[in-house]
């Protein structure tokens, strides 16, 4: 397929970085949500989410004519090449991918598919969502293909032009070549398996990010109870390209819109077949006690008591360069602080309240007014800046829990603050 039409169903994160990534290829693309006022705003060249260079591609397709926008999903796919499902698999009932928007998607197009077109999941889908897909289609003349997407959120142009791989996988000979044609523009390996493979990759590499960050989040805790500093120890092990340098940050806990809702989901799809994957699980549940220890110390820097301290939380994205909240771990931290009748009040340069148990501020030395602690929630490269001489007259008390080692110990030392972080002595 050189210039095809393409039609991408869901314009979220991946759905509307598809669309305007695969027009600005040089494709005709039609992008659906059932979301009409969404629809419209980006019609007339509005984006809502945080991703930088994301507005621009959309502004180059609208006035181009390669890029537009509907809630008319059949009309839409009638003329289509291929079809590309960028809907949400949430978490479901038990912990395993909730597929309705992507059966509701199906059963809506099912009889518009033009013959010889390509269904694509781009959508990270469990085991056996291409063969199921291919039943709900009932048609020997539409394929299904595997094309799972690796952005990630903050970077989500580049890396959908830049990707580090391509992956297709189908069971009907040729589809998955087809698909990959359409990127052919983009310099990257290109892996073509079988759909259950294609399925499996997306869901083995985010296991595997999230088993790292919980080994990090482990040896950090190690580390404090031997004496050790993390940030040595993890630019010692980085090095080692066995290893790689990424993902060897110790944090609040991981979270963010995938890694919670597929290592869940992946335990699911291992039950299903009778493996107990205990190394998964064991990431999972060392997760929820790192939020745990995050609290512990928060509780601990305040004295013991966290009823009735007023603590201020810096960040609250689960990462830096994103607005996206969904299964954040600073909103983990903070519904535990809440919980136990700590009061609240946050600030992080990308999200704006109001959120349930804690009062949100547009400006970060609020958040340090009368409070008894700060906890760093987002590595926010903005933090680092902020006049913590000022922060520290701001505060009631003098504890910063930078759950990033993000901040500079010596500097908060000599604002006269106590800064307690992850995995490293706070005399350093
Ligand atoms: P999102 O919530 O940002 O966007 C989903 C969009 O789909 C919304 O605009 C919603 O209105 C629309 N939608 C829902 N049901 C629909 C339907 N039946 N028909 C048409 N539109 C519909 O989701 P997202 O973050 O873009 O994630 C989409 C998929 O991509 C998920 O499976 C996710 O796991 C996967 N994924 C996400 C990322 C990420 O970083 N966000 C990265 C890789 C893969």
């Amino acid at each position: 397929m050189h210039a095809a039409s393409i039609v991408v169903v869901g314009t979220g994160y991946v759905g509307l970085t598809t669309g305007a990534c695969l027009a600005c290829l040089g494709h005709r693309v039609t992008c659906v949500d059932v979301d009409a006022a969404k629809v419209a705003r980006l019609a007339a060249g509005r984006v809502d989410i945080m991703e930088p260079g994301l507005a621009g591609l959309v502004a180059r397709g609208l006035t181009g004519g390669t890029l537009s926008f509907t809630v008319e999903a059949r009309a839409a796919v009638e003329s289509a090449d291929a079809v590309f499902l960028c809907v949400p698999t949430p978490m479901g009932a038990g912990g395993a991918a909730d597929l309705r928007a992507v059966e509701s998607a199906v059963a809506t197009m099912a009889n518009s598919l033009p013959s010889d077109s390509v269904l694509v999941t781009k959508s990270t889908v469990p085991v056996g969502t291409a063969r199921r897909i291919g039943d709900l289609l009932g048609r020997d003349d539409v394929a299904v293909v595997s094309n799972p997407e690796f952005l990630r959120e903050g970077t989500a142009v580049a890396d959908f032009l830049g990707p580090q791989r391509i992956v297709v996988g189908s069971d009907t000979p040729g589809a998955a070549e087809r698909v990959a044609a359409l990127y052919r523009l983009l310099e990257a390996p290109v892996v073509v398996t079988d759909a259950a493979s294609a399925e499996l990759v997306k869901y083995a590499a985010n296991c595997f990010l999230a088993t790292k960050l919980s080994y990090v989040n482990s040896i950090a805790e190690l580390c404090e109870r031997l004496g050790a500093d993390i940030d040595a120890v993890t630019r010692g092990m980085g090095y080692d390209s066995r290893i790689g340098r990424s993902f060897l940050s110790p944090g609040p806990g991981w979270g963010g819109s995938c890694l919670p809702k597929d290592t869940s989901a992946l335990l699911r799809i291992a039950d299903a077949v009778g493996f107990d994957f205990r190394l998964l699980s064991a990431a999972v549940e060392d997760n929820l006690a790192q939020r745990d220890r995050v609290v512990a110390k928060v509780a601990n820097a305040v004295g013991g008591e966290l009823a009735g301290a007023r603590i201020g939380l810096l960040g609250l994205a689960f990462k830096a360069g994103t607005d996206d909240l969904r299964d954040s771990p600073a909103l983990s931290v903070a519904s535990v602080l809440s919980a136990h009748g700590a009061r609240l009040c946050a600030y992080d340069p990308a999200v704006t309240g109001p959120l349930p148990g804690m009062a949100v501020t547009d400006d970060p030395y609020r958040v340090a007014r009368g409070a008894d602690a700060l906890v760093v929630l987002t590595e926010w490269p903005e933090f680092t800046q902020l006049d913590w001489t000022y922060v520290a007259d701001l505060m009631r008390g003098t504890a910063v829990v930078d759950t990033r080692n993000l901040l500079s110990p010596a500097s908060l030392r000599d604002a006269g603050l106590r800064w307690t972080g992850l995995g490293r002595s706070t005399n350093r």
